[in-house]
């Protein structure tokens, strides 16, 4: 648990790198739509508070209220000022860009019926003649505010820090265009601001070992993290089958696996052991914004002592109809094509493009847990832990394999 005095200096850490990948993704999108339209105005960057950063920090360390209070401050203060990243980006650029010469406005919409105060402001403005408070947020409010700009398309937010939508010019009431494949692909090939250039990659990629090579000839057996011994719950042949699901799966498809790490999965809160997770995919964000893919191996999980009684509870699952997976392979085959989905993606910010683009790729039908997450990711995920578990699946399933999974299979 995070000492009282370290709040302040960790909250500002953790916000900055919020702060950095919204922008990443924000010009990201702002460049395809630019791109589009033959624009060539650099994304312009509103530049992180540190100060309300600091302050917002420093109020968690608060001693003179109760526990909830610090939660719930931690809660709304943290998803207003994230949201004001976004905000700051489409304030910068709709002002810089009418500056430009560029006919732009500012939209807020309330469709979402937020509150009173929101409907006064909402509305459609030149961008540098919006109404005091026309940039503010409440705590909690759910408005969209986008710009666009006349030779541009536009860029939309809703009231959720993490969903993005492009909309094209002059769409009216039309349905959302999302960026295709093809564009986030193109958009991390072609800018050199946004991703890492190959050498890095790959010097990252050495650093974080764990690759392996395109033969299954040098396949060696994958080493567990030295923690995972202390699992007590864990038995030896639990462990054994735990590193020969990785060798196979491995064997045969091309995997990037940056990490794999044996520490206690925690839930959403941060705090709350998830006694259901044995194994989670956790993409990371490295310190030069890289996306570090890892795999980890839950610490608190209850692996049942013996493999016949985790065997057990596996299955329980599967009968359920809960997950796909009726054995560890397919556990492990879960968390791996998390991997291989998002393996050509060098950044975090690329990886923040990326899943929201396959999220939308839902197949539904897989297993329980697919169905509730509603991601297509999951969907991809599951789909594959029943392949190599050896069951059948929809055709739509697989067409979601051979889409994202099949084209890392090892040949010959
Ligand atoms: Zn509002
Ligand atoms: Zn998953």
């Amino acid at each position: 648990m995070l000492s009282l005095e370290k709040r302040e200096a960790a909250f500002v850490g953790i916000t900055r790198e919020r702060y950095t990948d919204t922008f990443t993704v924000f010009s990201a999108v702002q460049r395809i739509l630019d791109a589009e339209s033959g624009i060539h105005i650099r994304p312009k960057e509103p530049g992180f508070d540190t100060g309300r950063a600091r302050k917002i920090g420093h109020s968690l360390e608060d001693r003179t209220v109760p526990d909830s209070t610090i939660e719930r401050r931690a809660r709304s203060a943290t998803e207003n000022f994230c949201m004001s990243h976004h905000d700051d980006c489409m304030r910068v650029n709709a002002e810089f860009r009418a500056r430009a010469g560029l006919q732009s406005y500012a939209i807020r919409d309330v469709s979402a019926k937020c509150c009173d105060w929101c409907a006064d402001v909402s509305g459609k403005y030149p961008a540098n003649e919006t109404p005091a408070g026309f940039w503010g947020r409440h705590d909690n409010c759910k408005c969209s505010i986008l710009y666009e700009s006349k030779r541009s398309g536009r860029q939309l937010l809703r009231g959720t820090s993490k969903k993005w939508e492009v909309v094209p010019e002059n769409a009216g009431a039309e349905p959302l265009v999302r960026l295709t494949k093809e564009q986030a692909q193109a958009l991390q090939e072609k800018h050199g601001t946004v991703v890492l250039t190959k050498e890095q990659a790959l010097a990252l990629q050495a650093v974080h070992g764990l690759t392996y090579g395109r033969k299954p000839a040098i396949i060696k057996n994958i080493e567990l993290p030295p923690e995972t011994d202390q699992i007590r719950s864990m038995s030896a042949e639990t462990k054994q089958l735990i590193s020969e699901a990785f060798d196979k799966i491995m064997g045969m498809y091309e995997v990037h696996l940056d990490q794999l790490t044996t520490e206690p999965i925690y839930k959403e809160d941060g705090k709350t052991i998830a006694k259901t997770v044995p194994f989670q995919f956790q993409p990371r964000r490295g310190k030069a914004g890289e996306l570090i893919k890892c795999i980890v191996i839950n610490s608190g999980y209850d692996f049942m002592d013996s493999q016949a009684e985790l065997q057990k509870r596996i299955m329980r699952n599967f009968n359920k109809g809960a997950l796909a997976s009726n054995s560890i392979d397919g556990l492990i085959a879960h968390e791996i094509a998390h991997v291989i989905t998002f393996q050509d993606i060098v950044t975090y910010g690329g990886y923040l493009v990326e899943n929201r683009i396959i999220s939308e790729r839902v197949v539904e039908g897989i297993s329980t847990y697919a169905d509730i997450m509603n991601d297509g990711a999951e969907c991809i995920a599951e789909a594959f832990a029943a392949r190599i578990c050896g069951l059948p699946i929809s055709e739509e399933a697989q067409a979601l394999l051979d889409e994202f999974i099949e084209r890392k299979r090892k040949h010959g």
